[in-house]
């Protein structure tokens, strides 16, 4: 019996594996997640300016990356901290978009900012704060474009799979799951990466799953190796956060990779590409 049958999962979920044993394919402006390719996004936490945005794009393209990622409206944990840009923020991207010719990924906190986003980006983000919104999820479920899916910071992976349930029964069969490390006790890292996550979603699901080790561990000191550590455990891709100067940030700095350090990463991951089974 294999793990999978041993589970006693619910049956005839959407998001589960059924007979049909391959990976979703999710097509992003052109960019394929679910093959047996490695795709990266990458980008700041939030859009600071026309100009920052248009070096990151420019920088994360030239090094391989296949979308840009950026926070319009961000899910801060303080009021007070810096909350993105909004609609100026999805202008930006969309120039930065056009001109280095890479899909945007941006998130969205609720319902009534579908739309906006929707005409600006490729790919919607649902954040982990808000994994369980129902009413989000059920909207997105209605859009035509792909949704990230990132797990909620206490979730199971079965609250996960089900979240995306919510998205895939609403008719949006465009799903991505991305692991982003869940609260445990440990305090050295800001969340503790689920890499097993990945091996479970690849055996009891068809969705693709990415990985993003920058909020999964806050210091970006660690994200190259676990970056590489989610290469090797099966998953479809990576997010990044990536900023021209990490110590200005105006928001996550600190998890943030500069255009050296993700230069480095993308030679090695290229490296690793090339003894992929
Ligand atoms: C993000 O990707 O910008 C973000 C806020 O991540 P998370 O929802 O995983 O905390
Ligand atoms: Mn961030």
């Amino acid at each position: 019996m294999s793990f999978f049958e041993d589970l006693n999962l619910p049956q005839n979920l959407l998001a589960l594996r059924s007979q049909n044993n391959k990976t979703t394919v999710i097509e992003i402006g052109g960019v394929e997640i679910g093959k047996n390719d490695f795709i990266v996004m990458a980008g700041p936490c939030a859009v600071e300016s026309l100009d920052s945005i248009l070096c990151i794009a420019s920088k994360v393209k030239e090094c391989g990356a296949k979308i840009l990622r950026g926070g319009a409206f961000k899910p801060r944990t303080s009021p007070y901290s810096f909350q993105g840009l909004g609609k100026k923020a999805l202008e930006f991207l969309k120039i930065a978009s056009k001109k280095y010719n890479l899909p945007v990924v941006t998130e969205v906190l609720a319902v009534d900012e579908i739309d906006l986003a929707i005409y600006y980006a490729d790919m919607l983000q649902v954040g982990s704060r808000n994994m369980q919104n129902f009413p989000l999820l059920k909207a997105l479920g209605k859009v035509k474009k792909p949704i990230l899916l990132k797990r909620g910071l206490s979730a199971t992976i079965m609250e996960w799979l089900y979240a995306a349930e919510y998205i895939l029964k609403s008719g949006n069969p465009h799903v991505i799951l991305c692991e982003r490390g869940i609260r445990t006790f440990e305090t050295f890292t800001r969340n503790t990466l689920d890499l097993s996550a990945v091996a479970v979603i690849k055996e009891i699901s068809h969705l693709p799953i990415i990985v993003d080790p920058s909020h999964a561990t806050g210091h970006y000191q660690l994200v190259p190796a676990m970056a590489k550590a989610a290469f090797a455990s099966g998953a479809d891709g990576l997010m990044l956060e990536v900023h021209e100067s990490p110590h200005m940030a105006l928001s996550d700095g600190k998890e943030s990779l500069n255009f050296t350090h993700f230069a480095k990463l993308m030679r090695d991951l290229e490296r690793m590409r090339a003894l992929r089974v």
